[in-house]
């Protein structure tokens, strides 16, 4: 089971997150101050931590700034204006999302297991830091790409989708999924776009486009990289 750590200091709304979270069948503690969440966040190692930005003691941007020297535990911040989004992505502090206030359950839900999936991905293959293919390599910790000795430069999409392709060859993905674990998004209107970026990507990486041997398309169903 995986468990979230909710830090927030207005009782009704930790109460309420903490019940439908609960609900969703995760295991849920909380924390009503930065202070209590920072320590148990260090004791437990919870799999993602719900983080309020305004809370006595240590404010939640000071929290997941600690946090982030510490691990990469995912971390949703909940925020009470706008205009803190801003803050939150100007300061860098390396949280994965936020959501704005008043926001509905159903979706903080959403970005949680939006959240919880992408991370998954990612810490899969943290392992393997090169892949190389044919002619085909990709270096993912200097986020490199080059076929035959030559760079190749990609969009940080392109990137994000070709990494999520070739850390699972043979696999099938669906736009759906692709969007979902490259990008974190999930909006069903975006899922055509999903083929430009592939179309632009064998453009680049494949000798020949209209034959591609990387990426492959699985009819009915989206997209594979080629086995290994
Ligand atoms: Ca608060």
């Amino acid at each position: 089971m995986r468990q979230i750590l909710v830090v927030e200091d207005e009782p009704k709304i930790l109460q309420m997150v903490a019940t439908y979270l609960g609900n969703e069948g995760y295991k849920v503690t909380t924390a009503a101050s930065g202070t209590e969440g920072l320590d148990l966040a260090r004791r437990l190692q919870p799999d993602l931590i719900v983080l309020d930005v305004m809370l006595p003691g240590i404010n939640g941007l000071d929290v997941c700034r600690q946090l982030r020297r510490e691990s990469q535990v995912p971390i949703i911040m909940l925020t009470a204006k706008a205009e803190e989004v801003d803050k939150l992505l100007g300061l860098e502090l390396g949280a994965d999302d936020y959501i704005t206030k008043p926001f509905s359950l159903r979706e903080l839900a959403a970005r949680i297991r939006v959240v919880l999936r992408r991370t998954g991905l990612n810490q899969e293959s943290l392992l393997e830091e090169v892949i190389n293919v044919g002619d085909l390599k990709v270096d993912f910790a200097r986020r490199e790409v080059t076929v035959a000795g030559r760079e190749v430069e990609l969009t940080p999409t392109e990137f994000a989708l070709l990494a999520v392709l070739a850390r699972h060859p043979g696999r099938a993905f669906s736009r759906m999924q692709l969007l979902d674990a490259a990008l974190g998004e999930t909006y069903a209107g975006y899922e055509r776009s999903v083929d430009t970026h592939i179309s632009n990507l064998r453009r680049k990486i494949e000798e020949d486009p209209a034959n591609p041997a990387f990426i492959l398309t699985v009819f009915g169903i989206g997209y594979k990289f080629r086995s290994r």
